[in-house]
């Protein structure tokens, strides 16, 4: 039998959620939540994802579009094993009693703090921690970003300091809100709490972080500067990153040379939504100098959580031991990956 999945928030990072369930054997779709009739509640009845409300005053909307609707998150969370909770930064809090209420688990997001699930999420670094879980939280784009390429390093050759600047996107492309056209805000607060997230999946790593917002939507770019314990070469940096999943590499000389030509490469891979799912990292951008490490990585803010997200389904359900075989699992069905 299928584990049944329902998606609270049918927003950016939900839908590709669902679609990416719809796309493995092993789970499916039983319903997604909207709070308007919008274009995206359209779609996701063609998609075949039956539509509930996040609340009955939200219903005759629904009806009087002409956009039927099967009931309440609560009548969802009647028929579901697990919710994946993809809606806004701080709103997964208020839903979190209703799903113990229920007795369904719940995939929390990035936008949530640690400690409303307890435990935090990548897949290729502590799939385990998630077994048999209640409440998981993968983390936002940017630390599982950082993840995907420290984890592998510090296994490999140990991690004695990493510091990282963070150019962010303003907004995602579909916002019509968000930041400054012409403009880089430099966040103020410092050490950015991206280097505490990155420490709720690897505690004992010594890294902090800056950030700058800027005037694009596409994607964030990390500048990483890493102190490594072993020595190493570029091309041994290179060779780790080669044998873990979902990171990809890109050259300059090749004409990748920015994110513009990343989400290019994206459209032209055929993939879906143009996403980006893996970490890219400009391989003729990796440097080492003595023992210090300088590299390059873009981050496709909208679509690198979502296969994340289906291998934590995975391990909380406790439908493959295995991490790497889950990630393969994911990768192929979505037609990412190595
Ligand atoms: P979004 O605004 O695109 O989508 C959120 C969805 O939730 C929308 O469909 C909205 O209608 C719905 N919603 C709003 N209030 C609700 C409520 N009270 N009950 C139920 N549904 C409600 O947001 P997003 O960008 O998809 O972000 C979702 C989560 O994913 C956040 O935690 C965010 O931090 C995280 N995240 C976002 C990104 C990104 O760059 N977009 C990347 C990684 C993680």
């Amino acid at each position: 039998m299928k584990v049944r999945v329902g998606v609270n928030g049918y927003g950016t990072i939900g839908k590709r959620v669902a679609c990416a369930v719809k796309a493995q054997d092993d789970m499916e779709i039983i319903g997604v939540t909207k709070t308007r009739p919008s274009y995206e509640a359209r779609l996701a009845g063609a998609e075949g994802f039956p539509l509930y409300t996040a609340s009955a005053e939200q219903t005759a909307a629904f009806e009087k579009e002409g956009i039927k609707v099967e009931g309440t998150i609560e009548d969802l969370l009647g028929k579901v094993d697990i919710i994946v909770d993809a809606t806004p930064g701080g709103v997964g809090g208020d839903y979190k009693a209703k799903y113990e209420k229920a007795g369904v688990k719940a995939v929390f997001q990035g936008g949530e703090d640690h400690g409303l699930a307890g435990i935090s999420f990548n897949a290729y670094a502590n799939y385990s921690e998630a077994w048999g879980a209640q409440f998981v939280r993968v983390v936002s784009c940017n630390t599982t970003g950082l993840v995907r390429t420290l984890f592998p390093l510090d296994k490999a050759f140990g991690l004695e300091k990493v510091a990282a600047t963070i150019v962010r996107r303003g907004a995602d492309p579909s916002d019509n809100k968000g930041s400054a056209l012409n403009a880089l805000e430099p966040a103020l607060k410092l050490p950015t709490h991206h280097g505490p997230d990155v420490q709720t999946i690897m505690p004992w790593l010594n890294i902090t972080t800056m950030a700058v917002k800027a005037p694009t939507t596409l994607m964030h770019l990390h500048c990483i500067v890493a102190d490594l314990k072993k020595p190493a070469k570029d091309q041994d940096i290179l060779a780790v990153w080669d044998n873990v999943p979902r990171v990809k590499f890109v050259s300059g000389k090749h004409g990748i040379k920015s994110t513009a030509q990343v989400m290019e490469f994206a459209k032209d891979l055929g993939r879906s939504r143009g996403d980006f799912n893996e970490i890219v990292v400009w391989q003729d951008g990796v440097k080492v100098k003595g023992n210090t490490l300088f590299y390059y990585q873009a981050v496709h803010q909208e679509s690198d959580v979502v296969p994340e997200s289906i291998d934590c389904i995975r391990s909380m359900m406790k439908l493959e031991p295995d991490a790497m075989t889950s990630i393969r699992t994911t990768d192929k069905t979505m037609g990412i990956g190595k």
